[in-house]
């Protein structure tokens, strides 16, 4: 019978890839709430008219990427391809923005119809962050800086750049649009087919364009910051003022778009040249608009989302992933002849008085000598032996794996003592 296979672009984390993963998820976690952030947990499913009227309808995510069905009553629903649609929404539904500021975060799978490659997938995985209720660029630079910590701390700074632009307002950004429009309409001929196709329907993302010639037409096309208004200029400038101001390196990109609609002024992207063209490992930006744009009560917005693939891929270029991560045991327990009983109360006894360790118990029988080709390959630092005589005398033979000392017979409270001083002089190297 032909087995059946996952679907294309929608990966398993397998065992040896969760340490990473959670590695980088606690990192994060633990990050935000230094800032002060809270999570915020909302469904994968929703109504397919959130991701319609918030990211736009002739984006590349509405027209072409969404997994959108129907559900049993007939409904259209979709699955999430991004965070701050469905973010925005539960903050609306439970009067979160309600005179009040809130720093909110939230992680968990997305899901995309595109062409599955390396760093990019149908199901990939996100970690959000959104902030409401603040206007100014000091929170943009909080973001920033925020980020710019975590990479630091990863030990991924110097692979990554960040850049920033200013898309200004909804009227400003018309006003260029049809300026751009006007000039590119006359080099029409000129331009790659994405960029014909794109040129009425979302003009702003030929910015974006990857055709060199396409770019070499836009150096003599008009120029975005030539169109900002004042508000939007101010608020840029003090961006990069305070950049500057915390000391965080980044470029100005007046080519920088976003695939969604709903940004408007701070954009950004963090980028790097170590993957290949999946580059983008973090892109965010502000979207004052959108919580008005979905009913709710004008609430200025910003926010951003990073790759969690992108970002492991990464981990292991720069080859910044901590050794101690891959190992998950450091303890196995061996158990032979008649000493089932003696052998699972001894393990619950170290959990609970070696509470930072991690123990396996062996289990499946078989001699002590096929049993420590088990303790060996799984990475434990110490094998603890429990034959019948030493369950009759109360003692445990402790042998260490790693490390070149003669095996000791010793108590179980001995035992205990010598583990929890083992493992505290491991964390200290
Ligand atoms: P790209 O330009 O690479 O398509 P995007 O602008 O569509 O990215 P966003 O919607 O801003 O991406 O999502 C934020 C981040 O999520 C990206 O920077 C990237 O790290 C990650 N991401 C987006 N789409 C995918 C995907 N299909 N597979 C893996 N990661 C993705
Ligand atoms: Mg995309």
């Amino acid at each position: 019978m032909k087995k059946i296979q996952s679907i294309r672009g929608m990966n398993d984390l397998l065992p040896e890839e969760s340490p990473v993963w959670q590695y980088l998820e606690k990192t994060v976690a633990q990050l935000l709430g230094r800032y002060g952030y809270r999570e915020i947990r909302f469904p994968i499913l929703e109504p397919t008219e959130l991701f319609k009227r918030t990211i736009g309808e002739v984006t590349d995510i509405v027209e072409k990427e969404m997994y959108t069905f129907d559900d049993r009553n007939g409904e259209s629903v979709t699955l999430r391809p991004e965070g701050t649609a469905g973010c925005v929404r539960a903050c609306e539904q439970h009067g979160l923005t309600f005179n009040q500021t809130q720093r909110l975060w939230y992680q968990g799978p997305m899901f995309r119809y595109e062409r599955p490659q390396k760093g990019r997938l149908r199901q990939f995985h996100q970690i959000g962050v959104e902030v409401f209720g603040l206007d100014g660029p000091d929170v943009d630079a909080e973001l920033l800086a925020m980020i710019w910590r975590l990479w630091q701390q990863l030990g991924i700074d110097k692979l990554v750049t960040l850049q920033v632009n200013s898309l200004g307002t909804s009227e400003s950004r018309g006003r260029y649009r049809e300026a751009l429009v006007t000039y590119l309409e006359q080099r029409k001929e000129q331009l790659d087919e994405d960029s014909q196709r794109r040129l009425y329907s979302n003009p702003m993302r030929i910015l974006d364009s990857k055709s060199a010639d396409t770019q070499a037409l836009l150096n003599e096309a008009p120029r975005l910051e030539d169109f900002l208004e004042d508000e939007s200029r101010d608020h840029f400038s003090q961006l990069c003022a305070l950049l500057d101001g915390v000391g965080i390196p980044y470029q100005v990109n007046n080519r920088l778009v976003r695939g969604l609609d709903y940004y408007g002024k701070t954009v950004f992207e963090w980028v790097t040249d170590a993957l290949g063209a999946q580059g983008t490992v973090c892109a965010g930006g502000r979207y004052d608009g959108l919580v008005e744009q979905l009913g709710g009560k004008h609430t200025p917005a910003v926010g951003f989302a990073m790759g969690i693939e992108r970002l492991v891929l990464l981990l292991d270029v720069a080859g910044v992933v901590p050794d101690s991560i891959g190992r998950q045991v450091d303890v196995y327990l061996l158990a032979a002849g008649n000493v089932q009983v003696e052998a699972l109360r001894l393990g619950e006894t170290l959990r609970s008085q070696c509470p930072q360790l991690r123990i396996l118990n062996h289990c499946g029988g078989g001699s002590f000598k096929s049993q420590m080709k088990k303790a060996d390959r799984c990475g434990a630092q110490v094998a603890l032996l429990l034959g019948e005589d030493e369950a009759a005398s109360g003692q445990i033979s402790v042998k260490f794996l790693r490390q070149d000392k003669p095996q000791q017979s010793m108590t179980i409270a001995e035992a205990v003592v010598l583990l929890n001083q083992q493992i505290l002089s491991e964390d200290e190297d």
